[in-house]
């Protein structure tokens, strides 16, 4: 049904001379036949000319794109039967709904009942069904980006490229529409590539994410594995919160490892680490646990800052030999909720064996 997407050593260079600049600087990836897969990194990242290369808007430097084993490096974008979203919604205004669906169907020669029926299944697809006749400006800025889905998807394309699709939309909007999309994208089985710099959006939508940066890929991984184990410090800070921590391992054994840090030492589920070398680990804020002072297996500490938000609490501490520590505590003054830090408390704090991730400095 989907089509797999081969990227190999894809290199695009803007300018020459000095002035030449690596936008996309040799990427591999396989992208799995229905797969929703995304492109997510900071602005410049080159995430939009590797997904226009894709498309066929522009000419690779180097490296091939293969379409099922096809070579399309150079195929031109019509040659390559690809659907299109972008951030601004793009629509025909003079066209009603139903008119800006069924317009690439025009171009393709699908006329009449065929016409209409497959303008109507795209278009109940992104639940716009009952705004056909509609013209664009009767409609939300997130009404018109369905129908611009429904536009991409109406002439059945083999690979389908959302760039930003959400970017222009306010946040409650945003989130209503990423499972909708992602729902879409999976029904159809239509093989999706979806550019984002929101790690939201990509950790709550992706099968799997590839994080660029400067035209490189750094990690490739689903939301789970990339979250939960980051490999440089770059993909641990790109995807959330997290306490970057330079530790010696003092005691290693083939599954835990003991580390060191001017406050005492802690344990960790790390396998095999060169022992009396100092290391990078990165531990979440939720993986940290705030004891009484002394606690068993605890580091000392003191409160710097606490914010109290209802459903969670944000803590700042001071722990020797790191920079403050962030934490957030669940269901704080909970019934199982045992220290209620103020500023200025001494207290213990738990880094979680198993959430500890030893991370590349880069
Ligand atoms: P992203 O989509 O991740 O924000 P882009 O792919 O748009 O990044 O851009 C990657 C890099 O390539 C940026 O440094 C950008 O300035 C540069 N770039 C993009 N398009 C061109 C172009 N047509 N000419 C020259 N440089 C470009
Ligand atoms: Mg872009």
């Amino acid at each position: 049904m989907g089509t797999r997407i081969g990227i190999e050593q894809l290199v695009k260079v803007f300018g020459n001379g000095r002035e030449a600049a690596r936008a996309v600087d040799g990427i591999d990836i396989t992208i799995e036949p229905g797969e929703l897969f995304f492109l997510l990194g900071p602005s410049g990242c080159g995430k939009t000319t590797l997904l226009r290369m894709i498309a066929g808007f522009i000419d690779p430097t180097e490296g091939t794109i293969a379409f099922d084993g096809r070579d399309v490096t150079h195929e031109a974008p019509n040659n390559r039967n690809t659907g299109m979203v972008f951030q601004s919604y793009a629509l025909w205004p003079h066209m009603t709904v139903a008119q800006n669906v069924g317009f690439g169907l025009n171009i393709r020669k699908v006329t009449g009942a065929d016409k209409e029926k497959r303008i109507a299944e795209a278009l109940d697809a992104v639940q716009m069904g009952e705004y056909a006749s509609r013209k664009p400006n009767q409609l939300s800025g997130g009404q018109q980006q369905r129908v611009a889905l429904a536009r991409a998807i109406v002439i059945r394309p083999d690979v389908l490229l959302l760039d930003e699709p959400l970017s222009n939309l306010d946040a409650k909007l945003r989130n209503d529409l990423r499972l909708q999309i992602r729902e879409v994208c999976k029904s159809s089985g239509i093989t999706t590539v979806y550019v984002t710099h929101d790690q939201k959006e990509a950790l709550s939508m992706a099968d799997r994410v590839a994080l660029l940066r400067d035209g490189k890929i750094m990690q490739v991984g689903s939301p789970r594995e990339l979250y939960r184990s980051p490999n440089s410090r770059f993909v641990a800070e790109f995807l959330g919160e997290t306490n970057l921590i330079r530790a010696k391992a003092v005691d290693s054994q083939p599954d835990q490892t003991t580390f060191e840090i001017e406050a005492g030492r802690f344990a960790t589920g790390l396998k095999s680490q060169t022992e009396n070398k100092q290391i990078l680990i990165s531990v979440r804020p939720e993986a940290v646990r705030l004891t009484e002072a002394g606690g068993q297996n605890s580091l000392p500490a003191k409160v710097l800052h606490t914010t109290y938000l209802g459903e969670t609490a944000q803590h700042l501490v001071e722990v020797k030999g790191c920079d403050p520590v962030k934490i957030t505590e669940m269901n704080p003054f909970g019934s199982s909720s045992r220290v209620h830090p103020s500023v200025g408390d001494e207290v213990g704090v738990i880094f979680e064996p198993g959430d500890i991730v030893a991370v590349a400095d880069e």
